[in-house]
């Protein structure tokens, strides 16, 4: 099986049925169709897709677009620029810096947009160090994003001591590795606040009093748990945190980074002076304004919005495993976020899974990481303890604001069918 060369830009679980043979064959077909048709064709079927990928990906809220429309269509004023008609840019950009911090319950001038969650888990990284360039040890654990796992393997490379706390059968992690982990050359310890494959949420109120009990700056990866958990940054005593846009109904290519106004500073990108000298770069106007109208919307809706998918998650979850023999819940026994089920099924391969759900209309993730022609286990299962059959045999589904009962029940219809097709081809089945 052949696959893409660096799936990393997506949350490393989508790479999905772009493996095989026949769909790279009607991947090509498709492609020679003009773009016009493509286009047609796509939103004609689109309708029909039942999308269960919201860790992946966010489908942009119609709020969220009609907010940042004018920013592309008629304001398009450089926001530096001295005359009034960039005044108005630059009003827009501050309005979203106040809507992100509400959300965020900090303070505006504490936010910095960035491209993305990569760009502000890297910056955070760098900042960290280059303030503080006598220390040479991180902290971090098994389970993060590669937006944070691949800084930290780069760190080491440059001699940088990297220590990874590993986490339990559950995915959860324990307090006093962490705190075991500091030393006194600790320059950072960056720990995520919700897992991606999992939605396994970490004890990151702690996390922040242990690193502060040991004045150790302290980041963590919030892109998953933003919007779908209340964050109180007010009441916490945390340096960084990163979020993305399009993990919350904004568009792609737009981010954040809260830092602390009483942490020292440095920044990744060098410059112009925007952000306050903290992130050179001509703003990316339309997307942050699109962020802000996202973070309003997130904040107003979070309490509703959080019981309701979690009703349906829980009802997806307990009909799959009803229907299912051999299936199981990973990190059932953490806590964990609402919109997100991975489920381990025996005897399937899960990118075989996915192309069948393909074929369904149904888009999910596997629990694998595809790497140049070999399927890798996820490194977040794999950390849970779950062998590499478990973790290829195993599926992601995240929920959020757009599904409704009737994706339940298509899933709840044709999930279990899929996996028993695929478990009476398989050959290891005793039947
Ligand atoms: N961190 C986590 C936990 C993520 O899930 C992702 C994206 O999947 C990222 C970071 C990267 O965010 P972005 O795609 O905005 O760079």
């Amino acid at each position: 099986m052949k696959c893409r060369e660096d799936n990393a830009n997506d949350d490393e679980t989508s790479c999905r049925g772009v493996c095989a043979k026949p769909q790279k064959r009607r991947y090509n077909a498709w492609h020679r169709l003009a773009p016009k048709i493509r286009y047609k064709l796509f939103m004609i079927a689109s309708d029909k897709i039942t999308y269960l990928d919201n860790n992946a990906t966010t489908a942009i809220d119609p709020a969220v677009l009609e907010a940042s429309r004018p920013f592309l269509e008629k304001y398009f004023a450089n926001p530096s620029s001295g005359y009034r008609f960039a005044a108005q840019v630059r009003d827009a950009i501050e309005q979203a810096r106040e809507q992100v911090a509400a959300l965020l319950a900090c303070e505006p001038g504490e936010i910095v947009f960035t491209s993305c969650g990569t760009e502000s888990n890297n910056t955070a990284f760098h900042s960290a160090l280059e303030t503080r360039p006598e220390c040479k040890h991180i902290v971090t654990t098994a389970v993060e994003h590669s937006a944070v796992r691949k800084p930290a393997q780069e760190l080491e490379r440059h001699g940088y001591e990297v220590t990874v706390i590993g986490v339990d059968k559950s995915g959860r992690l324990s307090l006093r590795a962490i705190a075991d982990a500091i030393q006194p050359d600790t320059a950072l310890v960056s720990v995520m606040w919700a897992n991606n494959e999992t939605g396994v949420i970490f004890p990151i109120e702690e996390i922040a009093e242990i690193a502060r009990d040991k004045n150790v700056p302290f980041h963590t990866d919030a892109v998953q748990a933003a919007g779908k958990i209340p964050i109180k940054l007010r009441e916490l005593h945390l340096q960084f945190l990163s979020i993305s846009g399009h993990k919350l109904h904004a568009p792609k290519g737009v981010g954040a980074l809260y830092v602390n106004r009483r942490s020292r500073f440095h920044p990744f990108l060098l410059g112009g002076s925007h952000e306050n000298n903290r992130r050179a770069g001509t703003e990316n106007a339309a997307s942050i304004v699109a962020l802000g109208k996202a973070a309003e919307v997130a904040l107003l809706k979070l309490s509703e919005e959080q019981t309701r998918v979690r009703n349906l998650r829980d009802r997806f979850e307990k009909a799959l495993l009803e229907k299912i023999p051999n299936a199981r819940v990973n990190g059932a026994g953490a806590p964990r976020l609402a919109n997100t089920s991975s489920i381990m099924f025996d005897e399937i391969e899960s990118e075989a899974a996915l192309m069948m759900l393909d074929q369904e209309n149904i888009c999910c993730s596997a629990g694998s990481a595809c790497r140049t022609g070999s399927l890798q286990a996820s490194h977040v299962l794999s950390a849970m303890g779950l062998v590499n059959e478990q973790a290829r045999g195993s599926l992601r589904f995240s929920f959020g604001r757009f599904n409704d009962e009737k994706d339940i029940d298509r899933a709840i219809e044709i999930v279990p069918r899929v996996i028993g097709k695929l478990r009476a081809l398989s050959p290891t089945v005793v039947r």
